[in-house]
């Protein structure tokens, strides 16, 4: 008998999935740009006092296409809404999503018809951090709890499909 009849179904894509995982958590290079206030505090994770290096994360790209994190920091107006959505487009597959901040998660103060009412109106978020503005060692907290969701990524999943997919069964329900 080969070792494959002997072991259970989906071990050997399972456990490439597990170390694929483990890496990925430690290289997550997030797409360089800010909205507002909490983009300060963004910045401040890249210094020596709180040393974002540790986690594999001290290159910002300047270009979407080379990042998979896109941290929305800030309040997201309806003219730049457009743009964030672009820039979402524009990263590969996996990607993540942290909205940094009461402006970016919900308005917060700023219930208006020019700030969006939430940037998950707009893209899928992974990680909400509450906070205005949250410090810098909070959103070293939600990297880290992002590094979860990153673990238990599986290959080959596009979001946007399936976002899809879960809204048109929630629709035929
Ligand atoms: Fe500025 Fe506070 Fe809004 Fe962040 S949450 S963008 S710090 S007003």
């Amino acid at each position: 008998m080969g070792i494959e009849e002997k072991l259970p179904a989906g071990f050997m894509l399972t456990s490439v999935e597990v170390l694929a995982g483990y890496m990925r958590q430690f290289s997550v290079w997030p797409a360089t740009f800010g909205l507002a206030c909490c983009a300060i505090e963004m910045m401040a994770v890249g210094t020596p006092d709180y040393d974002i290096a540790r986690f594999g994360m001290e290159r910002f790209s300047a270009t979407p296409r080379q990042a998979d994190l896109m941290i929305v920091a800030g309040r997201v107006s309806q003219k730049m809404a457009p743009v964030v959505r672009q820039v979402y487009d524009q990263m590969p597959e996996p990607k993540w999503v942290i909205s940094m901040g009461v402006c970016a998660s919900s308005g917060g103060m700023f219930n208006n018809y020019a700030i969006v009412q939430g940037v998950d109106h707009i893209i899928p978020v992974d990680i909400y951090l509450p906070g205005c503005p949250p410090r810098p060692q909070m959103l070293e907290h939600a990297i880290l709890e992002l590094h979860k969701q990153i673990r238990s990524t599986k290959f080959g999943v596009n979001r946007k499909e399936a976002a899809k997919a879960a809204e048109a069964a929630a629709l035929a329900a």
